[in-house]
C-alpha cells in the first residue's frame, strides 16, 4: 500500500461559484483560480501523485497551459486516476478535511462524499470528508479563501514476475 498526502486553497472572492469536491455550494463568495478552483480536487489530486510517486499537480496541469483555463477539476481526477491505473496502481481510499469559516459545510459533507466516491470510482465507505473551521485563525479564519488537505491510500499491482538466472 502506498499513501499520499495533498493541500491546496484558493482565495475567495464575491460572485464566484464555489465547488467543492465536484459539488456546487450555495455560497455568496466563491474561489478564484486558473481552473474551476476546487481545492477539495485539487488536494485529492496531489495526495493521488504524491502516493504514485508522480510529482505534483503543477506538472501535470500547469496553469499556464489555456487547456485547462475554467476547466471542470473533474476532468483532472479522471486524468490522474488513467495515469495511476497506468503505472500500475489503484485507488483504495480517501479522506479528506475542508477548512472554510463560511459557508458552513456540515449540510453538504454527505453529498460531497457521494459525488468523491463516484468521481473517484470508490465505493462511498472508502471516501471520508470531514469540514471545520479555521476557529477565526488567519486568512482562512477570516473568511478570505478556503483550504483542503487530503489523504489517500494506493493499492499497487502485483509485482511483474521476473525470470530467474
Ligand atoms: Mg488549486
Amino acid at each position: 500500500m502506498r499513501v499520499g498526502l495533498g493541500y491546496d486553497s484558493h482565495r475567495l472572492l464575491p460572485g464566484r461559484p464555489l465547488k467543492l469536491g465536484g459539488v456546487e455550494i450555495p455560497s455568496p463568495l466563491g474561489t478564484v483560480g486558473h481552473s474551476d478552483a476546487d481545492v477539495v480536487l485539487h488536494a485529492l489530486v496531489d495526495a493521488m501523485l504524491g502516493a504514485a510517486g508522480l510529482g505534483d499537480i503543477g506538472k501535470w496541469f500547469p496553469d499556464t497551459d489555456p487547456r485547462w483555463h475554467g476547466a471542470d477539476s473533474a476532468i483532472l481526477v479522471r486524468e490522474t486516476l488513467q495515469r495511476l491505473a497506468e503505472t500500475g496502481f489503484r485507488l483504495r481510499q480517501a479522506d479528506v478535511i475542508i477548512l472554510a469559516e463560511t459557508p458552513r459545510l456540515g449540510p453538504h459533507k454527505e453529498r460531497i462524499r457521494q459525488r468523491l466516491a463516484d468521481l473517484l470510482g470508490l465505493p462511498p465507505q472508502q471516501v471520508n470528508v470531514k469540514a471545520k473551521t479555521n476557529e477565526g485563525l488567519g486568512a482562512i479564519g477570516r473568511g478570505e479563501g478556503i483550504a483542503c488537505q487530503a489523504l489517500v491510500a494506493l493499492d499497487e499491482a502485483e509485482p511483474k514476475s521476473s525470470p530467474r538466472t
